[in-house]
């Protein structure tokens, strides 16, 4: 299994009180998923993302990466893990303002030394090529449209050949049919390469194109979807198939 995420609890301090963000949360997303995290806002959706692409720490239970446990590794671990392993795709794009299109996707290839010049340039033009975006490569964010921003965002988080892709809120600040063309675009590198996309929305059609959801209020998983066709069949619980038999402590 890609990521396990087992009884998943989180808390914030803030001053006195404390904010419960995520509550027994338990899920299983298997390499090659198409997976979408549907909730209001505050609904902890963000936070669920933010630990799976270990930039946050769970309060109580386990994250399990390939079967590996990663709670309670070191920050170094975790960073080295996440540039190695997890592209990432925001709702305001954050691409750096003063690079250029093809500079922000070769930002993240800068870290492998192993890579040359070269190599780099061609995996550059590669991605670009893939997100339709050639002709824009020396255009700055400022010089591009919100759907080319997020088409630029895309080919960075895809620029370290990440085995999952996390996309918050990514067509959150799109017209519609941009945001379409973006899901479209996720969906058609997920079946072509094989990556892991998770993203969360809070707009229901977003979820027209994803083959799974789970939906979560107050910080807990409320039922799980899968499409069957046009329609969503619902577990209140995970699918049988989803679930560790070898676990005793749920009797
Ligand atoms: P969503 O992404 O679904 O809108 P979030 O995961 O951002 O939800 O937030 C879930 C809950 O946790 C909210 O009540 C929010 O206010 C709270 N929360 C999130 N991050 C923090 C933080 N850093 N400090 C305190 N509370 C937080
Ligand atoms: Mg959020």
């Amino acid at each position: 299994m890609l990521i396990r995420i087992e009884s998943v609890g989180k808390t914030y301090q803030l001053g006195v009180q404390t904010v419960t963000a995520l509550r027994d949360v338990s899920l299983n997303i298997e390499e090659g998923a198409f997976i979408a995290i549907s909730g209001p806002s505050g609904s902890g959706k963000s936070t669920l993302l933010n630990i799976i692409g270990l930039i946050d720490t769970p309060t109580s239970g386990r994250l399990l990466i390939d079967d590996h446990d990663v709670t309670g590794r070191p920050p170094e671990v975790l960073a080295h893990l996440r540039a190695r392993a997890i592209g990432f795709v925001f709702q305001t794009f954050n691409l750096l303002p003063v690079l250029t299109a093809e500079e922000n996707v070769e930002f993240p290839l800068l870290q492998f030394r192993e890579l040359s010049t070269k190599q780099r340039r061609e995996r550059v033009a590669q991605l670009l090529d893939l997100v339709k975006l050639s002709d824009h490569a020396r255009h700055r964010p400022n010089q591009l449209s919100g759907g080319q921003r997020q088409r630029v965002a895309i080919a960075r988080a895809l620029a370290i050949g990440p085995r999952v892709v996390l996309a918050d809120e990514p067509t959150a600040n799109l017209d519609h049919r941009t945001g379409g063309r973006i899901l479209r675009l996720m969906r058609r590198i997920n079946r072509k390469y094989g990556t892991t996309f998770i993203f969360s929305t809070h707009d229901p059609r977003v979820l027209e194109i994803a083959d799974r959801r789970v939906d979560i209020e107050d910080g807990t998983i409320v039922r799980f979807g899968v499409r069957t066709g046009e329609t969503w069949s619902y577990a209140a619980e995970r699918p049988a198939s989803d679930r560790d038999d070898s676990r005793d402590d749920l009797k």
